[in-house]
């Protein structure tokens, strides 16, 4: 998508959210979309020698998205240069909690936070990710109750997201199961902050590793998230390993995407057991991957 689509579909998305209340399940309107299922990886998921071969091989195993970690502000040639004429493109960019520092009661610590997330945005954008990964706090990095939490955050994400539009990308806040984080594990939850926040560069993803664990009905979780829904890990189930090793269906969360009419990136976000060779595993996993989508009707 350019730069141009790009902060156009931010909008639409931030014009559905001038509703009076959080009515966030009642917005599963019919997708102007069909959805499409955009699959790709991890960078440190992918085998090769070099960034350009992963990409390669992500390319020839018909993936599209190469998801980058925390913020490679040093290696934007080096990514640019691994993409060039592929069909590649950079997905996300999981950047993670900072240490809890952006809802730190230290005002130093969150101001330093902030600008950090910021350097991030800055990176994103010059990549055209779709955005930055971001977590609150997992457990132990925070002290405060979930309502504190809540209340940091409507302060600081305006003028994140300002940065971040400004940038062309956005803040993808991530659910996690509560085995990592008391804050914000379902994706009704991140979908509450960011109808409330209500800015085009706050937006939220989902992924099947911790939705299995904490999300009920998993169409349902993707349908109410669907507004600012921009990123989606993979994982199977309760092992986290890669989709199709063990008996776990993505077909409800499928057809959830589908529902909402989803349009960004599927990403690779597991372990690889131990000798498991990736270049074959993957292929494999992205092969059930589209028979499930092909199962998810709606
Ligand atoms: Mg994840």
């Amino acid at each position: 998508m350019d730069r141009r689509a790009f902060i156009k579909s931010s909008l639409v998305g931030a014009g559905a959210l001038a509703l009076p209340k959080l009515t966030i399940s009642s917005r599963a309107a019919a997708p102007k979309k069909a959805a499409v299922l955009k699959l790709g990886s991890q960078e440190s998921k992918l085998p090769g020698a070099s960034l350009k071969e992963k990409v390669a091989n992500l390319e020839k195993w018909g993936g599209c998205g190469l998801e980058l970690h925390g913020n490679p502000a040093t290696r934007i040639a080096e990514i640019k240069d691994a993409i060039k004429g592929t069909t590649v493109r950079v997905s996300a960019l999981c950047w993670g909690s900072c240490k809890g520092d952006l809802v730190s009661p230290d005002l130093e610590k969150r101001k330093q936070g902030i600008q950090q997330i910021k350097d991030a945005l800055d990176t994103a954008g010059e990549l055209e990710s779709t955005g930055v990964i971001f977590v609150p706090c997992f457990h132990k990095q925070s002290d405060l109750k979930p309502a504190e939490l809540d209340q940091i955050l409507f302060d600081i994400l305006p003028g994140i997201g300002d940065h971040a539009v400004k940038r062309g990308t956005r803040v993808l806040l991530e659910p996690l199961t509560k085995l990592e984080t008391f804050y914000i594990n379902r994706i009704e939850q991140a979908a509450a902050i960011c109808a409330k926040v209500n800015h085009p560069g706050i937006c939220l993803m989902g992924d099947f590793y911790h939705m299995s664990r904490e999300e009920t009905d998993q169409t349902q979780a993707f349908v109410t998230g669907g507004p600012w829904l921009h990123h989606v890990h993979l994982a199977t189930g309760k092992t986290r390993i890669l989709p199709g090793l063990e008996p776990h269906s993505y077909v409800e969360g499928f057809k959830g995407l589908k529902k909402v009419g989803y349009q960004d990136y599927c990403s690779i976000e597991c372990a690889i057991k131990k000798g498991t060779d990736p270049a074959v595993a993957i292929p494999q996993a992205f092969d059930f991957l589209r028979q499930q989508w092909k199962e998810a009707t709606i």
